[in-house]
């Protein structure tokens, strides 16, 4: 495989943009690599600027659902931008866009259009903590809620609800007013509720998890999260970004039965172009301005060219696109599970719809950070580099999930499985 035009541009890219990516997870540091640069998708197919073509795995982390160059968003945005591509005024693509979510999230009774889904996550704990009046922040450790200064903490060594920051420039008491629990372990929720009594604004949690690769919440958790939540005043807020259109189509709320008071959502909803929102009950939004006190804002927000993208791609969901993801989805998992057999590889495949992981372990399963960070990152370094060069495009870090779009057809999946076998082979 030729890599020298995406060498050569990454080398430019140094000298231009800080670390030479616009978003650390592409520079394939974590599968110690070189990034691809691409120049073109068609379906599921991914053309590099060495001419390289791969099957598209990653699916630009989850937004395009029915694969690259969809007729009908290219059709929507072209004719849209023939009209402007923005007026920072409304307009009637907002109002379709607000009654689809509406229509497809039923916990959502009002909502607000943001730029992306870390905007939209840190405009919800901001409307959480302006409507209960309170300070402190529940997450859980794994889960990734973008880049809002409250997310990027960790939780001190030992001392229970002490949180660092994750990042310099955050500061140590923003990472105070962030609570560290334990995915699917609801005693850890219990212990941070009873020792930070009436404090806690909000609980954020991933309900399918896909940021530490795809690690599903146990369904009594969620409940019991949620009664939890009821007992202590405290809002639950559903971070879908990823989930939300993707797993199914009103998100893992839908799957779980577990009704959210805010949802966060991104990546499909915009189809490719930047876009997040949140919403949810009617109390709580109303409390936005310039109804209410909780101040957001933003001059791209809802803009017509991004909203026609959302919504032609929204207003082609149905139940046969989610099983159709699934069929997909799960014969590219059972012929991976087969290799995995075959060879004895230490590996183990989690999968919800159209999201999955193959996770390199000793493990029977990954229920959290803890259990995802003893995975040999190293065995999925050579994974990922053996299957770009077979011609499968996967994330490039151990702890993200495949996003498999509606564009790849029996015979990918059988190029995948080919990929896999000699893949698999390799790695002991
Ligand atoms: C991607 C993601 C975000 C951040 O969205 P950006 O658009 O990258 O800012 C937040 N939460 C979850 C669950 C995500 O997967």
């Amino acid at each position: 495989m030729i890599k020298n035009n995406s060498i050569k541009a990454f080398e430019e890219a140094k000298k231009f943009i800080a670390g030479g990516v616009n978003s650390p997870v592409r520079s394939f540091k974590q599968v110690n690599s070189n990034p691809i640069f691409f120049k073109k998708g068609k379906g599921c197919y991914l053309t590099d600027v060495d001419e390289n073509i791969y099957i598209d795995c990653v699916s630009s982390w989850g937004p395009l659902l029915f694969g690259h160059c969809d007729e009908n968003l290219i059709k929507s945005i072209t004719d849209c931008a023939k009209n402007s591509t923005t007026f920072g005024a409304p307009t009637i693509l907002e109002n379709q866009m607000a009654k689809k979510i509406i229509e497809l999230v039923p916990s959502i009774d009002l909502v607000r259009m943001v730029n992306s889904g870390t905007e939209a996550t840190m405009s919800a704990i901001r409307l959480a903590r302006g409507y209960t009046n309170k300070n402190l922040i529940l997450k859980f450790s794994g889960n990734y809620h973008g880049h809002g200064d409250s997310f990027l903490t960790k939780s001190g060594s030992g001392l229970m609800g002490l949180n660092l920051p994750n990042s310099l420039g955050v500061t140590k008491n923003t990472a105070k007013e962030t609570l560290n629990a334990e995915f699917n372990n609801i005693s850890s929720v219990k212990d941070l509720v009873k020792k930070y009594n009436n404090k806690i604004a909000a609980v954020i949690i991933e309900p399918i998890a896909g940021n530490m690769g795809l690690v599903k919440s146990k369904i009594n958790f969620l409940k019991n999260l949620r009664q939890i939540c009821d007992e202590n005043e405290i809002l639950l807020i559903f971070d879908e970004v990823m989930s939300g259109f993707r797993v199914a189509k009103g998100g893992a709320q839908e799957i779980y039965g577990v009704t959210p008071d805010l949802t966060t959502l991104g990546k499909i909803i915009g189809g490719g172009l930047p876009v997040g929102a949140y919403g949810g009950k009617r109390k709580i939004m109303e409390k936005l301005a310039p109804n209410g006190p909780v101040y957001q804002a933003g001059t791209l927000s809802g803009n017509p060219l991004a909203m026609s993208a959302g919504l032609s791609i929204l207003n082609k969901l149905n139940d046969n696109v989610f099983s159709q993801l699934e069929e997909t989805s799960s014969n590219i998992q059972e012929g991976i599970e087969k290799i995995i057999k075959k060879y004895k590889t230490k590996a183990i495949i989690q999968r919800q719809g159209s999201m999955m992981t193959l996770f390199f372990t000793n493990l029977k399963n990954i229920r959290n950070y803890k259990d995802a960070q003893k995975c040999n990152i190293s065995n999925y370094s050579k994974y990922f580099n053996i299957m770009l060069e077979n011609g499968v495009y996967l994330p490039p870090s151990q702890f993200e999930a495949m996003f498999i779009s509606t564009a790849i057809k029996d015979n990918d999946i059988n190029k995948i499985i080919h990929a896999n076998e000699i893949a698999l082979k390799k790695i002991k």
